[in-house]
């Protein structure tokens, strides 16, 4: 298999699942056990802690564990309706973990932030008469298009606002700092970063406001539940070696990308990279190849052993076009039109020419039919 899909999820390092083991099977303490074990349980989840604190340059105490990242992001959002009449102030090109449950809790408190056709967020326009919070995805899982941060963090500083990014895609792939950028919340995922599936953490900025979405005595009171020490031992080794190997990764990978790009641009006519002209990740690249449906394309390369992803989500059974190409002001034809390659360290100059390939044999029988 080739996998191009990165940003759907990473396979585990062999070093990640190495670090994991003994927590499943000789050290299965519970971390809040008096005894020995239990005690070591403890020590490991404290090493994880300052693992992912390094990766993003927080200190180890503003790191709360989650389920993932769709829980660190409700999670700050359910802190925000809690306070009396705060607003929403977010993008129209969050992931669904925000965009969806945005919808239900700030009903008639939410303000969208449109997008210009390069997909980058523009801030300002907007009047600014109560409290509330800012929320922008650091980087677009579907573009790859970078958020001004810096921009958009003064923006909302200037107007009064609490800060929260969305940096599940950004980390491991570009340079995280919660000291060069004083966000209030930050979110993360393991399993974008060659750790587990199940396990994220919420940076939460020292004397930030903070409701638990899930309500017990551990980390700190601020998330009940038994800790999944495995799981966050694993992070914690994949955030350390996202930050040691960050710049050979990068390098690396965005040769790749870009070997990737012009080939198709060279090979393809009138193939057209959304927001080529933005600072975008240097894994993503989302094309569109004029007159062919994404799903068939995507189906077609499948069957070929290639894994890469339409810039569609499925709604009730109804595939609908990308929210993301839309609000960049994509017709619903271009963004049916599009797909996501999204690479890794891991892949190589041959995975790139043969999926090249493939795409111009797929592109080939489609526009035959
Ligand atoms: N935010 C972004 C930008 C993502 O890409 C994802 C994963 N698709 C999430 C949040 C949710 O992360 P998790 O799978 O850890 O809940």
């Amino acid at each position: 298999m080739i996998y191009f899909d990165n940003n759907a999820t990473t396979p585990v390092l062999q070093e990640v699942l190495d670090s994991m083991l003994p927590y499943f099977s000789t050290l299965y303490a519970n971390p809040s056990s008096a005894h020995l074990m239990g005690i070591e349980a403890k020590k490991a989840i404290e090493k994880a802690r300052e693992q992912v604190a390094a990766l993003i340059d927080a200190d180890p105490e503003e790191i709360i564990f989650t389920s993932g990242a769709t829980e660190s992001n409700q999670a700050v959002l359910h802190t925000i309706r809690n306070i009396h009449d705060m607003m929403l102030f977010t993008s129209t090109v969050e992931h669904p973990s925000i965009h969806k449950v945005a919808e239900v809790w700030f009903a008639g408190k939410i303000k969208r932030l449109p997008v210009d056709s390069s997909g980058i967020i523009r801030m300002g326009e907007h009047e600014i008469d109560s409290s509330g919070l800012c929320s922008i995805i650091w980087a677009n899982n579907e573009t790859g298009i970078v958020s001004p941060i810096r921009e958009a963090l003064s923006w909302a500083r200037n107007s009064g606002l609490l800060f929260h990014t969305d940096a599940v895609q950004a980390s491991g792939k570009i340079h995280i700092s919660v000291k060069e950028n004083p966000v209030d919340y930050l979110s993360l995922s393991a399993h974008k970063i060659f750790g587990p599936k199940g396990i994220g953490a919420l940076y939460i900025k020292d004397g930030a406001p903070f409701e638990p979405l899930v309500i017990g005595t551990q980390e700190n009171n601020f998330r009940g539940g038994t800790e999944a020490v495995p799981l966050i031992v694993g992070f914690g080794k994949a955030a350390e070696l996202a930050k040691s190997e960050l710049s050979w990764r990068t390098a690396r990978t965005q040769t790749l990308l870009n070997y990737l790009e012009s080939s198709i641009l060279t090979e393809l006519d009138g193939a057209y990279i959304n927001g080529s002209d933005s600072e975008r990740l240097p894994n993503t690249t989302n094309i569109r190849f004029p007159n062919i449906d994404n799903d068939s394309l995507v189906t077609m390369l499948s069957q070929r052993n290639i894994a890469v992803s339409a810039s569609s989500a499925c709604l009730s059974s109804a595939i609908v076009p990308s929210h993301v190409l839309l609000a960049m002001g994509c017709s619903y034809e271009a963004a049916e039109q599009s797909i996501r390659f999204s690479l890794s360290h891991l892949n190589t100059t041959k995975e790139v020419a043969n999926v090249v390939t493939a795409v111009k044999d797929v592109i080939e029988i489609l526009t035959a039919e």
